[in-house]
Parts: structure tokens; sequence; C-alpha cells
């Protein structure tokens, strides 16, 4: 495996004129992940956390290439639901490395799951709810299973995406020990599970420490299990000034805070493993100068990166072009008839001109996830980096994408 590399890859260490050429060649937007950065922080979760059992939280980028370069760090898949259970098979995880997290899972996820379950019977399954372990009875199932708790603490960099301590999530911790009890002899209870939210960082440890804690007092009580799983949410710098995690400490932390158990401890962060091998690159289409600043309008907008407009999230923007340029306050805003379709308000920013290309960082986690058609814009092209290699991963979608499904109604069939 590669070595680690730094803790942390900022938007200004990519190398501008290597972007340039690809927003000439692919078009934008166009989002670009590296694979080799992916491996680095892949590398980095190993070297802090050497005896936990790693997933990558699928969901917060499903490329097929990231996929791959994942699984062959050792790290599993973590997935949210049946189609990221599907993208896992196809890229190569076997059944005994995938763990499917069902939140309130539609009977079509079931039943799909299950199906795949049957094939791949090493698969685990967690709960959130007594309901759903019902559902799984229904259908048959009777193996590898985990029951997801709620702590009662929750931890993030937003509250939409702080969950650890939201009736949403998770089974009441103090009821988890007696539903254990109870599936015990039905199925193979392996594991218990929680996680706080997306955010984890320097100044938040103390509800990670927390939450851990109670996972480690929930293991001992429940006793005889494979593992306990903590969630993911670990941080990344989104702000150039924002030092990176020190994930060292939150792996001492960790485990300070987990105490003896017999259970092994689990992590799956996702963000983690990919926010910063990806950037988001696009083209100015329009500069409108007014008395009080510069309105920048870029061809990638929230359908493009959702993250600003549903998060108010922080992405650190630069224009490739015109790397000496005066920099003056400036608005950067997407195409969209929305006034959250804007990546910045106020910043610091290069002069820019038309046909200008940006870059947005830290567009790996949570980007290309959340694109979206809305407006009938399509979503952008991805091309995937790996050393000197570059090919495109996804294919810009066209007009005819958008409206396929339209154009081809009366061939679906009923759900
Ligand atoms: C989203 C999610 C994660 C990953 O969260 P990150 O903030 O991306 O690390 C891990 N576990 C579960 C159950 C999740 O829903």
């Amino acid at each position: 495996m590669s070595d680690g590399g730094p803790a942390v890859r900022r938007l200004a260490d990519w190398d501008r004129e290597h972007l340039l050429s690809l927003a000439d060649e692919f078009g934008s937007p166009l989002y670009v992940t590296d694979l080799q950065r992916v491996r680095e922080n892949c590398s980095r979760l190993h070297s802090a956390f050497p005896d936990a059992h790693v997933s990558y939280a699928v969901k917060a980028h499903t490329g097929r290439a990231v996929l791959e370069a994942v699984r062959e760090t050792g790290i599993d898949a973590e997935c949210a639901a049946a189609g990221e259970v599907e993208r896992a098979l196809d890229a190569g995880f076997p059944g005994d490395r995938i763990r499917y997290t069902a939140v309130n899972p539609p009977a079509a996820d079931l039943d799909h799951v299950i199906s795949r379950w049957e094939e791949n019977p090493e698969m685990t399954v967690t709960v959130g709810a007594a309901d759903t372990i019902d559902r799984l009875r229904e259908r048959g199932f009777d193996g590898r299973l985990c029951l997801r708790a709620n702590p009662g603490v929750g931890a993030g960099h937003h509250e939409k995406v702080t969950t650890g301590g939201h009736a949403k999530f998770g089974i009441p911790i103090d009821r988890v020990p007696d539903i254990a009890d109870d599936v015990r002899d039905e199925f193979d209870l392996v594991g218990v599970h929680a996680h706080a939210g997306s955010g984890i960082s320097g100044d938040d440890l103390s509800a990670h420490r927390e939450l851990v804690r109670r996972m480690g007092d929930l293991a001992r009580e429940v006793g005889d299990l494979e593992f306990v799983d903590v969630g993911g949410g670990f941080g990344v710098p989104y702000r150039d000034d924002e030092p990176p995690l020190d994930l060292d400490a939150v792996a001492d932390a960790t485990r300070e805070a987990l105490g003896e158990t017999d259970a092994r401890l689990a992590i799956e962060p996702g963000r983690y493993v990919v926010a910063d091998a990806g950037v988001l690159l696009s083209r100015v289409n329009t500069v409108k100068e007014t008395p009080e600043t510069t309105v920048v309008g870029i061809d990638a907008g929230m359908t493009t990166l959702l993250r600003p407009a549903m998060y108010d999230a922080y992405h650190a923007i630069s224009n490739l072009s015109r790397p000496d340029a005066e920099a003056v306050p400036t608005i950067v805003s997407g195409p969209v008839c929305e006034t959250s379709d804007v990546f910045a308000d106020g910043r610091s920013l290069a002069r820019s001109e038309r046909g200008d290309v940006l870059a947005i960082g830290n567009a790996g986690a949570y980007g290309y996830e959340m694109a979206s058609t809305y407006n009938s814009r399509p979503r952008p092209a991805e091309v995937v980096l790996d050393g000197s290699d570059t090919r495109v991963a996804r294919r810009r979608e066209t007009l005819d994408d958008v409206t396929l499904l339209e154009r081809t109604a009366s061939e679906t069939i009923p759900n």
C-alpha cells in the first residue's frame, strides 16, 4: 500500500496546469477524482487504527473506481441502500466485506438486499428499529445481524448531519440489551453500532468520546459480540486555515473511551476517505459588477454540488486561469434561480473573466452523489486520475438522458 501522504490536501496542492488541461479536454462542470489521494487517506486510517475494522461509507462517493481503490487497501464497504450494496458487489467486495445499514428501509431495498444475502450469506445487516427485525424475519433472513443504537449524543458540522441523538436513527440505547437477548437464538448477533453524525473535529472530540463510552458500556452489557461500531464522521478541513483532523488523537480518544471489550472496534468513515481527493472544475459564464461586489456566474450550481445550498458548507474556490490576478470581493453563483444557489458570498477571489476556469476544493465527498437534474440540467462528468492515467469515470449526462424516463414512460414496470 502507498504511504499516507500529507494529513490534508488543499486546493492549492493540485497541479493547476493539469486541472486546466482537464477542463479543456473534458468540458465543464467536471468532477476530478484522484485515486492516489483516496489510497493515502485509507492508508492513514489504517495507520491510526491498526487494530480496528475499517469500512468506507460508500454513500460519500459511489464511483466504481473509488470503490475498487478502497477495496484494494483492505477497507470494507458500509452501504446505506440496496443500490450501494449492488455497487459494492460490482466493485468486487465479497459478501463478508459488506455491511448494509438499514435506516427505515423501503421494502424493495430489503427484498433486494436479502436476495443478495442469500448468495452472500456473510453479509452483515444493521437495523435501527425492532420493527425492521420483523421485516427481515418475514423475508427469511437469519444471518449476521447488528443492532444500531441511538446513543443520545450527536455531533456534526450542521444540524442536518447530526444523527447520533436524533430519534430517527437507531434503537434507544437502553432497549438494545433486551432486544439483543430476544434475537440471539434466531440471528447471528455480531455487533452493535452507532453513528454520531458528520464532522468530528478537534473541538468536537468530547461528543465523540461520550458516544464511544456509551457504546463500550453497551458492548460489555450485551456481551459476546464480534464488533462495536462507533460510526464515521471524521472531519476534514474545508477552510484553508483549518488544521487537519489529528487522526491519532481521535484514535487514542476512541480507544480510551471504549475501554476493555472483547468486541473489536469498528469505524466507518465516508467523507474522510474521499473529500480532499476530489475537486470540481467550472467555467465562468457571466461577470456582473454591482456597486458592492462582483457576481461571478459559473456553469456549476446547486444541481452540481449541493453542499453549500443544503448545509451552508464552505468550499475553497480558486481561479485557475488567473493565479496572479488582484483579488476582489466576489459572489460565486450558479445558474439556478434560487437564492441558495451560491457557492460563496463576500469571498476574496482573483478578478475573473468570462471563460476562466474555477476550481472548487474538497468536492470528493457528497459532491457528485448529491447532484440532481433540477432545472433539467444534465449532471456533470467525472474523470479519475490514477498516477499518469486519466479516464472518464462517468460521462456527462445529455439532455437526451434527462428526458429519457419521460420518453420511455410506457415501458415502466410498476414497482
Ligand atoms: C453517512 C454515514 C457514515 C459516514 O459519515 P461521514 O461523515 O461521511 O464519515 C457512516 N455511517 C453511517 C451509518 C452513515 O450513515
